[in-house]
């Protein structure tokens, strides 16, 4: 499963404190969350993920700088429509050894790690893994809610019409079947009896 992703594990052993460049073309399907995504049909990734940054170390941490960036089809939430939603992302990633963050689990020690660096991304062993982070990021920066535009007028919720491309008619009709079906019920006369 992880295979594909094992391009995205930066071994530490490369990284010295100047920076250095990488860049990496991977499909959605490296990346666990986003071929999840893919599975329940919530998207699908037009094309790879583009990855582009720079890492270097910086005392007992690794810095990274970059970009990650993918076109993914989502559909709108209104009007049901696939439309096409860049994703691209700013990297901005800072990688703590996992015994660092976790040795000294007292209130002190994590609330100055929270107060320095509210992201940093614990590793372990020899290797940092970049699959984890851009996922988290294009996460975070998928609409909550897909649009296809800011004014999306979706469907019309008696006819089913696309309201962004005709109008039905029904709103002027005023036609709400609930309330239409309560004015035909006749009352029934139970109460006098
Ligand atoms: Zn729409
Ligand atoms: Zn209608």
């Amino acid at each position: 499963m992880r295979k594909a992703a094992s391009e995205l594990l930066i071994s530490i052993q490369l990284l010295g404190e100047e920076k250095k460049s990488f860049s990496f073309q991977e499909p959605a399907n490296a990346f666990p969350v986003l071929a999840e995504m893919e599975k329940r049909g919530e998207g699908f990734f037009l094309s790879p993920i583009e990855i582009h940054l720079t890492l270097c170390r910086v005392g007992d941490l690794y810095r990274g700088e970059g970009r990650a960036a993918t076109q993914v089809e989502l559909q709108c939430g209104r009007c049901l429509e696939k439309f096409v939603f860049p994703l691209d992302v700013d990297l901005s990633l800072t990688f703590g050894r996992f015994s660092a963050v976790s040795e000294d689990s007292s209130e002190v020690s994590e609330r100055e790690l929270a107060e320095e660096d509210v992201s940093l991304i614990p590793f372990a062993g020899e290797e940092l893994d970049l699959c984890e982070a851009v996922q988290e990021q294009f996460l975070m920066a998928l609409p909550v809610r897909a649009l296809c535009r800011g004014d999306c007028r979706g469907l019309c919720s008696y006819c089913g019409a696309d309201l962004n491309r005709e109008t039905c008619g029904c709103a002027e009709k005023d036609v709400n079947p609930k309330w239409r079906a309560l004015a035909g019920l006749k009352i029934e006369d139970n109460i006098k009896k």
